[in-house]
């Protein structure tokens, strides 16, 4: 053999050796690398993983089929299954039939591409009634067609309570502010406002309008007499039996002031509302509440005004108070225990 061939056979082998060195160093290198990564990407999984678990609201993928993809640790705790018997089943199977069908039109939606939001009610395994507020967004394949849906849901029972005590103290409050303490009918302020409201219907209706003001008689006698607990009582029985008189849903019994009511009778004529005056009249009578010391009977007895019109532009509901007090007025001076119709009544405001 040729000593320069030995010598570049040589020569060769020394290089491919050095670049085998160098190949491995170069892989050892890309290994490590990857080895990096790998930890960095279990890292970030875990975590991942760990925020998808520890979050109060259930992360889910749903396929195209409604069957569970992806459910998040929250699933397993409040339906109380595991995570394996949850995957690939249908939503209807584990959220049941019955809350299925409750959210099966937005399931639709967002198998159309639609986003949803909503809020509805279901009963878990362990009877407990909650609300449920879920958010729907599609998922998307790679070629834009949906292929599920994600969904986030978060338990909302804890604010629909909060929400559903306010209003029901929203309501108490509306009617503290609109209910007479003692009598239990409306008050004052119910029947200002009632008749302010009534006054504008009828303008407009041209219809007429009807109020009625009572006022016990020898009240401050009876007071004396029976003590002022017995007067209470009285004036809740008067107040209660009047109001079951009043058959009409429109018409509103008032507590006007101490020991004086007044009912609003809407669409209600003259006729008609003499006619309840005497039926509230004869009420109160037939309630038979003794009253010794009375200068006008044996038992508590009222006088009524009556006055009816039918609204115009330039009148007031003021109106309508004056012309029932007048009435009323008369009532007491003509001897108490009847009722008297305002002759003046609705003068250049009623139809004659
Ligand atoms: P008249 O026949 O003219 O109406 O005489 P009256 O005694 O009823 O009238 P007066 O206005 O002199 O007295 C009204 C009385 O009603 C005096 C008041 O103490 C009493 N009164 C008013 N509000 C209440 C109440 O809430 N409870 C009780 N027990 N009495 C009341
Ligand atoms: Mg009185
Ligand atoms: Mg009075």
């Amino acid at each position: 053999m040729d000593a320069d061939y030995i010598s570049t056979l040589k020569q060769r082998v020394k290089q491919l050796a050095l670049e085998l060195e160098q190949t491995k160093a170069q892989l050892k290198l890309e290994q490590q690398e990857r080895a990096q990564t790998e930890a960095t990407l279990r890292a970030s999984n875990e975590q991942l993983q760990q925020i998808l678990n520890s979050t109060d609201a259930g992360i889910a993928l749903v396929d195209a089929e409604r069957r569970y993809q992806f459910v998040n640790r929250f699933y397993e705790v409040r339906f109380n299954r595991s995570r394996e018997s949850i995957l690939n089943k249908y939503v209807w199977d584990v959220i049941g039939e019955e809350a299925y069908a409750s959210v099966k039109d937005y399931v639709e939606r967002v198998l159309k591409g639609e986003p949803q939001s909503f809020e509805f009610g279901m009963v878990y395994r362990n009877g407990d009634y909650v609300y449920l507020t879920s958010c729907l967004t599609p998922a998307f394949s790679s070629d834009q067609e949906v292929v599920g849906y994600y969904l986030f849901v978060f338990d909302s029972t804890e604010r629909r309570r909060l929400e559903q005590s306010l209003q029901a103290a929203n309501t108490k409050l509306e009617k503290l502010a609109t209910v007479d303490s003692l009598t239990q009918i409306a008050n004052r302020r119910k029947f200002d406002d009632y008749l302010e409201q009534e006054w504008q219907r009828a303008l407009r209706s041209q219809q007429p309008l009807s109020l009625i003001m009572f006022d016990v008689d020898a009240f401050k006698r009876y007071n004396d007499y029976y003590g002022h607990q017995k007067g209470d009582d009285c004036l809740v029985s008067i107040a209660q039996t009047v109001k079951l008189t009043v058959e009409r849903t429109t018409d509103v019994v008032a507590r006007y002031g101490g020991e004086e009511f007044a009912v609003v009778l809407p669409n209600t004529d003259l006729f008609g509302a003499t006619a309840i005056a005497e039926q509230i009249q004869q009420a109160v009578k037939a309630l038979a509440i003794p009253h010794e010391t009375s200068t006008v009977s044996t038992v508590v007895s009222i006088s009524l005004g009556v006055a009816s019109l039918i609204p115009t532009t330039i009148g007031s509901p003021k109106q309508l108070i004056a012309s029932a007090d007048r009435a009323l007025y008369a009532a007491k001076q003509q001897g108490r225990d009847r009722y008297v119709v305002d002759s003046t009544q609705g003068q250049g405001s009623t139809p004659s």
